[in-house]
Order: structure tokens, then sequence, then C-alpha cells
């Protein structure tokens, strides 16, 4: 466990999994298991199942976000969600810049940078997703990519706004594919990404910034991830959809209160 005040967080990302019915029995068997935690728990589920989840998470310490949202508020973008949509249901988190959207829906550094003001300009707070794929690890340039992607996903943020950003180190290689990364592997990405913050803005702000890990976290390899002193926590895909897995990495997290 780091040995600074940053409480840990611990994320799930649903990704496109669960119908409303599955999202009702998975949240409700989870509920008894998040009470008194000492880390904050968050659940990203799909658009469709926000207001199940926000409505059985009414009153647990379990909060709800969404995967994705546009940069602008409404308009002529079919297929999109708004972050005043999002903020106006009492969603309060939304990740921005997974690697699955910057792939598969051809996200930019630059529209992820216009998501990131939009959201928190709406009272939303950002998990912010950057990491290497395989080639650019092999190649040696991970410390390039991320710090480039950081800056871009960050350019114009003011230093008081970064209260409500959390950074998710992501290796692409490590996401979905059960090969995790190292802790420290991991853990040397999250210093370089605080050392990068340190530069950006300042080291109170560096001290301060939550930086997860997520790439195959899973019940077996939590608990070495997150006692590592630059890892705050987790983004965890398909260990998040089993309720047993999901409560040991929370456990994993939470320190005796
Ligand atoms: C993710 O979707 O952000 C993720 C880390 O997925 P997984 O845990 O399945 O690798």
């Amino acid at each position: 466990m780091n040995t600074t005040i940053r409480k840990p967080i611990i994320a799930g990302n649903w990704k496109m999994n669960n119908t409303v019915k599955d999202s009702e029995i998975l949240i409700k068997n989870l509920i008894p298991l998040t009470n008194n935690k000492n880390c904050d728990i968050i659940i990203c589920v799909p658009f469709t199942n926000l207001e199940t989840a926000i409505n059985l998470t009414k009153d647990t310490d379990i909060k709800v976000g969404a995967q994705n949202c546009h940069f602008e508020n409404s308009g002529a973008f079919t297929g999109e969600i708004s972050p005043v949509m999002l903020s106006e249901m009492g969603v309060e988190y939304v990740i921005i810049g997974h690697s699955e959207r910057r792939q598969y829906f051809l996200e930019t550094d630059d529209t992820i940078n216009k998501k990131i003001k939009s959201a928190i300009s709406h009272d939303l707070k950002v998990i912010l997703c950057i990491g290497e794929s395989l080639e650019e690890r092999e190649k040696e340039i991970t410390e390039n990519i991320v710090s480039k992607q950081l800056k871009l996903a960050l350019s114009n943020i003011q230093e008081i706004d970064l209260k409500n950003i959390v950074i998710a180190y992501e290796p692409i290689w490590a996401i979905g594919t059960g090969k995790t990364a190292t802790s420290k592997q991991a853990n040397n990405v999250c210093k370089f990404i605080r050392s990068t913050i340190l530069k950006l803005y300042s080291e109170v702000s560096a001290d301060n910034i939550l930086i997860q890990y997520g790439g195959s976290m899973n019940s077996a390899n939590a608990s070495e991830l997150i006692s590592e002193k630059d890892i705050d926590g987790g983004l965890i895909g398909g260990a998040s959809l089993k309720v047993s897995d999901f409560s040991i990495i929370i456990n994993a997290a939470s320190t005796p209160m």
C-alpha cells in the first residue's frame, strides 16, 4: 500500500457487457461486499445500465461511471451521449481515452483533451487512460508515448482541475490478454507519470494525483500490484464482471479502517 495519503480507487470497466437485468443481479450481489472499505469503488457501466446502477447504488459506497462521452453538450452527433446528459442523471465518473476507443473509434489525443475539458466543466470526474502498445514497449519508447499522451490530454487544463482527474496507466498489450505487467514494470511507468505531473504542474499535484494500473488485473495479482508505492488502485475489465473476483480486488486495495 502506498505510504502517502492517497486513497486507492478501484474501478470496474464493464465494457459492452451486461444487460439491465444482468446488471441488477451483479450490483445487488456486489453491494454487501463493498461496505466500509477504505478505497473508492466505481462501476463504469454501459449507457443503457446507468439509470439502474445509479438507483441501486444510492446510499451505498459504490459510485457510477460511464465509459465515454462526447465533448459537445448537444447537437447533431447521432449515437453520442454528452457530459451534461451524464451529469444530470447523477453519473459521477467517466472513462476517457480508453485504448479500445482510441483503436476502434479512432479517438485522438485532441478529442480526448476536448472531452476531458467538457466532462470536468459538467462536474464529472474523469478516468483518463494512457498506455503503450507492445510494439512501443519493445522499441523502449513507453515513456515517450505515455508522456506525449499525458501532455496532449492535459493541454490547457488548469492545476485546480486535476483533483477531478484520475490517470489509469493501461499498457495496451496487457488489456484483456491475461498478460499483466509485472508490479515493477507497472510501478515504474506510474512513477514516471507522477514525475511528468510534477514537471507539468507541481509537487503537490504529483503527490496527490491518483494513478491506477489497468491490464488483466485480477484477484490473484491485485494485491501485489496495488502494494506498489505509485499505484493507487486499478481499472479492471474482465475481473469486474465477476462479483467474487472484483470484491477480492476491492479488499486488496482497502487498508484496515
Ligand atoms: C480495461 O478494460 O480497462 C481493462 C484493464 O481490461 P482487463 O482488466 O480485462 O484487461
